[in-house]
Order: structure tokens, then sequence, then C-alpha cells
């Protein structure tokens, strides 16, 4: 199944001669299952039992329905995960080290923006991060890896843009403050439940800039796959219905390259997960660019 945000309303889609058709949630069910995207992720399983029978996307009052009309999948989650160096490639080009444990931070929500987006370019270095982004589709503590994907509602495309200056500025890197820009986390084109992908564990993800393909990686290469970060971070945190994870990145990010090269005013980014979807993501010139950014150091 895959469910879109349109216009604040969860719809089920199904690609239908080269465009989409969308079913209303709320409406379709008749007004047993909320519209709102994260409600709706709240009673998950209730939610998919009944779509599974109803086959909602075969129903003749589907609407037809394009990319541009994609919110944010989960446009208010309550908690986004981040992880760091989590591909070797990666790892190396980034000069960091490879972690012992999953290098974890967090994305402010308020960055959460959708499938076909406008970002404001802040003052500084502005980078490109294709990754595979996980949300949840139940409360999860102490889960074992061996039942993670269980407590997945599904996957989808996103963008973990990133100012270097202030994330890298020693002493205090700021990793959490300088990938939480508004803008900052394009994600879509919607959810894909894990059913839908051959192996969950090996997609094949990359992105283009301006139509130049930068990064290709596959998520197979992963240092902590997905059950692994579940595990892990449901050991410490309670994760919570519609909370994000953004899993890493794989190498050919602009602070890689030999010169580094950053993002500008009028750039595309096109980044794509095999099996799940694009999203498409311009810079433009910040309309804020008069406020004052603190310690953001070369
Ligand atoms: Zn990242």
């Amino acid at each position: 199944m895959r469910l879109a945000n349109v216009g604040g309303r969860a719809h089920i889609v199904a690609s239908r001669e080269g465009g989409y058709r969308g079913i209303d949630v709320h409406a379709a069910s008749g007004g047993r299952f909320p519209a709102d995207p994260l409600e709706l992720i709240e009673e998950w399983d209730g939610f998919r039992d009944w779509a599974a029978a109803a086959e909602p996307a075969r129903r003749a009052d589907s609407v037809p329905v394009t990319r541009n009309d994609f919110a944010a999948p989960v446009p208010r989650p309550r908690q986004v995960f981040a992880i760091g160096m989590n591909y070797n490639d990666h790892a190396d080009e980034t000069g960091l080290g490879v972690p012992a444990s999953p290098s974890t931070f967090t994305k402010f929500p308020t960055c959460i923006t959708g499938p076909v987006a406008d970002v404001a370019l802040p003052p500084g270095d502005v980078d490109w991060e294709v990754e595979l982004v996980v949300v949840l589709g139940r409360a999860a503590r102490g889960v074992p890896a061996a039942d993670a994907w269980d407590f997945v509602a599904g996957v989808c495309v996103g963008q973990d843009l990133s100012e270097r200056r202030m994330q890298l500025a020693p002493p205090s890197p700021q990793f959490s403050l300088a990938k939480s820009h508004p803008g900052f986390g394009p994600t879509g084109p919607f959810l894909v439940t894990p059913d839908e992908l051959d192996d969950p564990d090996d997609l094949e993800l990359g992105c283009m800039v301006n139509g130049e393909e930068v990064q290709k990686g596959h998520t197979r290469d992963m240092l902590f796959p997905v059950p692994e970060l579940i595990a892990r971070l449901s050991a410490v945190v309670t994760l919570l219905p519609g909370d994000l994870i953004f899993t890493g990145t794989p190498a050919g990010v602009g602070l890689g390259r030999k010169p580094p090269r950053f993002l500008s005013a009028g750039d595309e980014v096109v980044s794509y997960i095999d099996q799940v979807g694009e999203i498409v993501t311009r810079l433009v010139t910040s309309p804020h660019a008069g406020i004052p950014q603190p310690d953001a150091r070369p």
C-alpha cells in the first residue's frame, strides 16, 4: 500500500495510466478512520487490516492525484531520529570515522516538508544527503531486531539537508541545529508499506543535482541496518507511531568532494529509492537572509 498526504488528508494511492488515483481514507471508511495522517498512523494495525480487506484502491470513487498534490507523509511527527555515518563509504569521505554504535541526532520536526518543495538557503554551506526514512507504525520500547520490521508502518524517501559550517564547527558540532532549518527535511512522495518491497533491507537509493548523479548506494550496505537501529533506539527511547528515522546516507555528498561542492539558489535535487519513489527539492534564495546566524564559522 502507498499512503499519501493530499491536502492534510490521508489517501491510499495507486499508479494508473502514468498518474495516480487516490482514495480518501476517512470518506472511504465511512468515518471509521481519521483523515489526519498522524492520527491515522496511531491506528495503524486496524487501518492496515481494513485496507487489506476493503481493497479501497480498486474503488470506483478514486480521484486522480499527482505528485504535486502530495505533502509530507507524516507532516508533524513527534520525534525525528537521524543517524550519521551509517555507510562505510560515507564515513570515509567525511573523515569522521566508523562509529561503534549508531551516531544519533534529531532533525527538529518543524524542518519536515513534502516531496516537491522549495527550500530557502540559509547562510553557510548547504549539502545533500539522500536517505531511506522509516515511519514507525506502533509504539516501540525494547524491541528485538528480529521483530523490528513489525513496528514499521512504511518507508519513504528523505533528504537530510545539512548546513555544514554549523554542523561541524569546532569545538561544538551542531548536527541537530544545522540539519533543522525550515524545509531541511523533505520526505515523500508517500509512505510505502514493507510488503510492497522485494527486500526492505536492500533498496537502491541515490540523488541527482541538476540532473547529474551525485549519490548512488544500497541500503544493504548500512553499518546498522533498519532492524538494528530500531532495536538500539528503542532500548533507550520510547518510539511512537509516526516517528521518523532518517537512516543515514551513502557516499557522494558535496562535503566529500575535492573541492567540496555545495548547493546554490536555483539548484534542483532529485532523490530516489527504487520501488519507493522520488522527491524533488529546489533551493531558493532565503527570504530571511537578514536573520543573524550565530557562530557559522568557516
Ligand atoms: Zn544524514
